[in-house]
């Protein structure tokens, strides 16, 4: 059967959409508009303001209002949790159109995107919802010396910290998961008592600026989350400059990652970066194959391999070998490639031409220099969409660029190796580090690997198992700062401290 869209969503892409600053649904100032591609046809699904600049300034300024209002400003931690819980009621009941916005801009398979993206984004909201009344700072027993004269009672000092907002943030992100990263991103901010500029990607803004009519409808004060779609290079840029933004949070690649924190510096901008990654997983010669073989094969396969923590080396024991690269492979030939709103498909396409061609790129020419292509290594022809084969290469070492280059596509390259040791030395041969995966039998031996992996995550015997409650970030060029948790909250918060002479 095929899928019929939402009457909901045909509506809302009938109109080119606006942006929001300040409550307000406005064009861009200089009225410039892009047009959102479906890359699972390339037809032109939607038409969207673009900002820049000037338009950054007017939403910066509302999120600083914003800030100073009253009614956000001192809005109780109950009442700011309310409002989230609201929010996240909102998410579910327009699950439907949210994910459908999200699978015809970046054409992810409509099954995973209902299955996933939905529930977790809304499961972020009303997550970090709950920490709106947890933070807080503590009283200290002060060190201070008690200079005071004889005849005083009691403590000469009282000392404690105040865990406050940041203020305004920046906040920018991919079109790889757009539902789950506005969700992601905002849900803390909003807990802190933050308030909002949102850049979403220009290739798949559609669900951002959908949730933005949800937060008004939640009841959150006007200009505490505005969003304003438009490109890197302009809007995004001057999202990071702004003087008025305390912080940028950003996801996206390595490259641009180092240009916000060059730019950052000039201000002392607090930033959150989720970068690249060349996530390594390494079945060992006890993996239960059963278990190892689905999980490396969904690790680089599922959302076309365009995930950060995409598992894309993959070492394994020699004795178990054959049969991993045969299972894995097995499972690449009978994936269902086809379109983001085809109940069937299991992989979609890649977002753009762009990014075919990119990957496309490590196939042709000199390369593929020192891999073995198993399966896969070309683009599906017949379609119109940006389909890319599932693949996997054998690599003799770590020498080629398969192993050391983030893809961003469904390409698995496998190394084979002898003594865990040496597959651990394999691993943390990457300047990425944001996850890894483990599958072995011995308990012992998942211990020690998952001490001396680099990496912000280690998975054992699951590939991928990202909790809302842990940390996730990056070692080494993967990023600065962690999201989720405690810490991603507090992520947007200052502490103070306050010393009282009594
Ligand atoms: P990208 O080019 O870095 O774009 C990410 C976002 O940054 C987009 O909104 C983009 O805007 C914006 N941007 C581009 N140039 C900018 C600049 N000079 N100043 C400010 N903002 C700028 O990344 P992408 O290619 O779209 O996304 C894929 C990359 O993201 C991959 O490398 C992947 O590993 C990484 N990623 C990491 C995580 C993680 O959690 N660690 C998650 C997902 C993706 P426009 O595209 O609209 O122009
Ligand atoms: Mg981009």
């Amino acid at each position: 059967m095929p899928y019929a869209l939402s009457a909901a969503t045909t509506a809302y892409l009938r109109e080119t959409r606006r942006m929001l600053i300040d409550g307000k649904w406005v064009p861009s100032a200089a009225g410039a508009v892009f047009e959102v591609e479906n890359p699972s046809d390339q037809s032109i699904v939607a038409r969207v303001y673009s900002g820049a600049a000037e338009d950054i300034e007017l939403a910066a300024q509302a999120a600083h209002r914003a800030f100073q209002n009253p009614a956000w400003r001192r809005m109780s931690p109950s009442d700011r949790a309310r409002l989230m819980l609201r929010l996240a009621d909102l998410l579910e009941l327009h699950a439907a159109e949210l994910v459908e916005l999200d699978v015809l801009s970046m054409g992810k398979p409509i099954s995973d995107a209902k299955a996933f993206d939905g529930p977790i984004a809304a499961d972020m909201i009303r997550y970090n919802a709950g920490w709106c009344s947890k933070l807080s700072g503590k009283t200290s027993t002060p060190l201070l010396p008690d200079m005071r004269p004889p005849g005083n009672f009691g403590p000469a000092y009282h000392s404690y910290s105040l865990r406050q907002p940041i203020g305004p943030v920046g906040i920018i992100i991919p079109w790889n998961a757009p539902l789950v990263m506005t969700a992601g991103k905002i849900a803390p901010a909003l807990a802190a008592g933050c308030t909002i500029v949102l850049k979403p990607a220009e290739e798949a803004p559609l669900s951002a600026l959908r949730i933005g009519e949800l937060i008004q409808e939640a009841g959150f004060p006007d200009g505490v989350v505005n969003i304003v779609p438009g490109y890197g290079e302009t809007a995004g840029a001057a999202l990071v400059d702004h003087p008025l933004i305390r912080k940028v949070s950003f996801t996206g690649s390595t490259a641009v990652g180092r240009e916000i924190v060059r730019k950052s510096a000039d201000r002392f901008k607090r930033v959150t970066l989720e970068l690249g990654g060349k996530s390594p997983v390494i079945v060992c010669r006890d993996a239960d194959l059963t278990k190892a073989i689905p999980a490396a094969a969904g690790a680089i396969f599922v959302n076309c391999g365009q995930n950060c923590f995409s598992g894309s080396r993959l070492f394994v024991h020699n004795s178990v070998a054959d049969k991993v690269v045969e299972g894995v492979a097995a499972i690449a030939r009978t994936m269902k490639l086809g379109p983001g709103l085809d109940p069937t498909s299991q992989l979609g396409p890649l977002i753009s031409k762009r990014q075919l061609e990119r990957v496309e790129g490590f196939f042709t020419g000199a390369s593929p220099s020192g891999v073995e292509i198993v399966t896969g290594g070309k683009r599906l022809e017949a379609s119109p969409g940006h389909f890319f084969e599932p693949t996997v290469v054998i690599g003799r070492d770590g020498s080629s660029r398969f192993f050391r280059e983030e893809i961003f596509g469904p390409v698995l390259t496998v190394v084979r190796f002898d003594e865990p040791e040496e597959a651990l030395s394999y691993a943390n041969d990457s300047e990425y580090g944001l996850a890894a995966g483990l599958f072995t039998s011995d308990l012992s031996l998942a211990h020690r690997l998952s001490a001396e992996l680099e990496s912000g995550a280690v998975w054992v015997n699951s590939y991928p198992v990202p909790d809302l409650n842990l940390p996730f970030g990056g070692f080494k060029a993967s990023g600065v700062g962690r999201e989720n948790g405690e810490y991603g909250v507090e992520s947007y918060t200052e502490m103070k401290s306050v010393t009282i002479a009594l």
